[in-house]
């Protein structure tokens, strides 16, 4: 997504939750944690932050809906292009590990450390042994 059509979606928020929610700084660290989404998904992202969050969504909540939106957009792509590359038990063949982390829950995806997640291009990050003791597999 452009940083013109983050601006475009921000504003929804901003609309709705008031401007004291969104400083220049919390906005900057929300376009590091979405930039990697498509306008589209953003949107959708937004629209139901905006139906559901009685407060105004900050952070966390953004990381929570974009992550739920990253293994949505994963879950399409696969349908297509995964079958028959399973194999993998860590990822299952699909090249993403899903997985929460254990002292918040908060939901990350990240790249498996095989060939099928070698086939796409994942933009997460790369899944190590290291991060088992921090992260439980959803
Ligand atoms: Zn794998």
């Amino acid at each position: 997504m452009k940083a013109a059509e983050f601006e475009t979606q921000i504003q929804r928020l901003v609309s709705t939750y008031g401007k004291a929610q969104y400083s220049e700084e919390r906005v900057k660290i929300i376009w590091r944690e979405v930039q990697s989404l498509s306008e589209a998904d953003f949107s959708n992202i937004i629209e139901k932050m905006i139906s559901e969050c009685r407060q105004a969504p900050l952070i966390q909540e953004i990381k929570d809906y974009s992550a739920q939106a990253k293994i949505v957009q994963f879950n399409k792509k696969s349908n297509h292009t995964l079958s028959g590359q399973g194999g993998c038990s860590t990822c299952k063949g699909t090249g993403t590990v899903l997985v929460r982390r254990l002292d918040d829950l908060t939901p990350w995806a990240f790249r498996c450390d095989c060939e099928a997640a070698k086939l796409r291009n994942f933009k997460y990050p790369q899944w190590a042994n290291a991060h088992k003791s921090a992260y439980k597999y959803v």
